[in-house]
């Protein structure tokens, strides 16, 4: 047999298969998780939905999960969208198979998807997945964009899929809906035009006056917004990522999704869970007031620390990071790697955790 087996696509060889390090360690604060399980009521809620399809499994589930788009339309129209029809929603194992379907439809060789760094590890995979060309400019020293530089990167590069994340992940920043309309203005200024993706996997958690970009969906044809289960609310575990945009890109992703790939477990899931936004979404103001708690403590200990719109905080500078984050792991907290050099993320936790966190860390530095 020679070396080069197994026949792996010559750019993936020798490279680790994506995720952060899962650790067994009491406080775990590094993959942006709701610390908060949901609740006994939704839990037993699912449980019961679950059980009810687990009669029908010898069928395979709704390809086109019909009521689940309703839900989540419904659910849309009341979290900062408006007029978001059914046609208008689609949903996947996650908004990374949302992301990496929008790829397959719009990306591909001899196109280009671009995004700003510092930001989302996962988006080149999709596009060296996809055997889309990776393009990433810069964001300026406080982690906002320089919106005529991003749009002249724009009309340089000509992408077909931008990708936004807002708030951006691991920075915590959040977008304005003028860089929003800009940059989509400008992906539908050339031939044949690219779709703007902006990723709200934290948009529960923006402060008070930054609006999601779900009420832009009106106004931009190109524009996407992608958002999760798996943060404010509380179901990382189930894998239920969706998206609203227009129809027409709903239409286009259809033709290469996998056919039944939400499973009706996942669809069971994801319904019951909506009949219990409320209560599930309930503790995303008491994240929002721990992590602002965190950011003013971790400026009070003189770390420079990014303004956060997401349920997470980038702070630093260490000149040896790893350390820092070995240090806190010796002592039970977990916390990512993750950003520009010298920057580490803290996920927030229950206040317990976060007291946990602090005490590591003052103990580590
Ligand atoms: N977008 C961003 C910015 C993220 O940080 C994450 C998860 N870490 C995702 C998308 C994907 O999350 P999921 O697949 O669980 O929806």
């Amino acid at each position: 047999m020679s070396g080069a087996f197994p026949p792996l696509r010559e750019e993936l060889r020798g490279i680790e298969p994506y995720g952060a390090p899962q650790l067994d360690v009491p406080v775990q604060l590094n993959v942006n998780e709701n610390p908060y399980g949901p609740s006994p009521e939704a839990a037993a809620d699912i449980a019961r939905a679950v059980g009810e399809a687990a009669v029908s499994l010898n069928r395979y589930p709704d390809r086109e999960f019909v009521a689940l788009r309703a839900a989540l339309a419904t659910y849309l129209n009341s979290s900062g969208g408006s007029a978001i029809v059914p046609e208008m929603v689609w949903a996947a194992n996650g908004s990374n198979e949302v992301m990496l379907q929008l790829l397959q439809a719009f990306g591909g060789p001899g196109r280009v998807a671009l995004s700003f760094a510092p930001t989302y590890s996962m988006y080149p995979e999709y596009a060296r997945d996809t055997l889309t060309e990776w393009v990433a400019g810069h964001r300026a020293e406080d982690f906002s964009l320089d919106l005529d530089a991003a749009g002249d990167l724009v009309l340089e590069k000509q992408p077909s899929v931008v990708l936004l994340p807002s708030p951006n992940n691991p920075t915590g920043t959040a977008l304005p809906p003028e860089a929003v309309s800009m940059l989509c203005e400008a992906a539908a200024s050339y031939e044949p035009g690219g779709v703007v993706v902006v990723d709200e996997a934290y948009g529960e958690f923006r402060r008070a006056g930054t609006p999601s970009a779900l009420e832009l969906l009106a106004v931009h044809r190109n524009l996407v917004v992608t958002r999760t289960m798996s943060k404010a609310f509380a179901l990382a575990g189930a894998r239920v990522g969706y998206l609203a945009a227009d129809p027409a890109i709903c239409d286009a992703i259809r033709v290469v999704r996998l056919p039944y790939h939400l499973s009706a477990v996942t669809q069971a899931t994801a319904l019951a869970a909506l009949r219990h936004a409320p209560e599930l979404l309930g503790r995303v103001d008491d994240l929002r007031v721990e992590r602002d708690a965190t950011v003013v403590w971790l400026r009070e200990q003189g770390f420079e620390v990014a303004d956060s719109d997401a349920n997470f905080v980038l702070f630093g500078r260490f000149a040896d990071r790893h350390a820092v984050w070995r240090g806190l792991v010796d002592r039970g907290v977990l916390i990512r790697e993750t950003g520009p050099d010298g920057w580490l993320r803290v996920s927030i936790g229950t206040a317990g955790e976060m007291a946990a966190f602090r005490q590591a860390l003052l103990e580590t530095v």
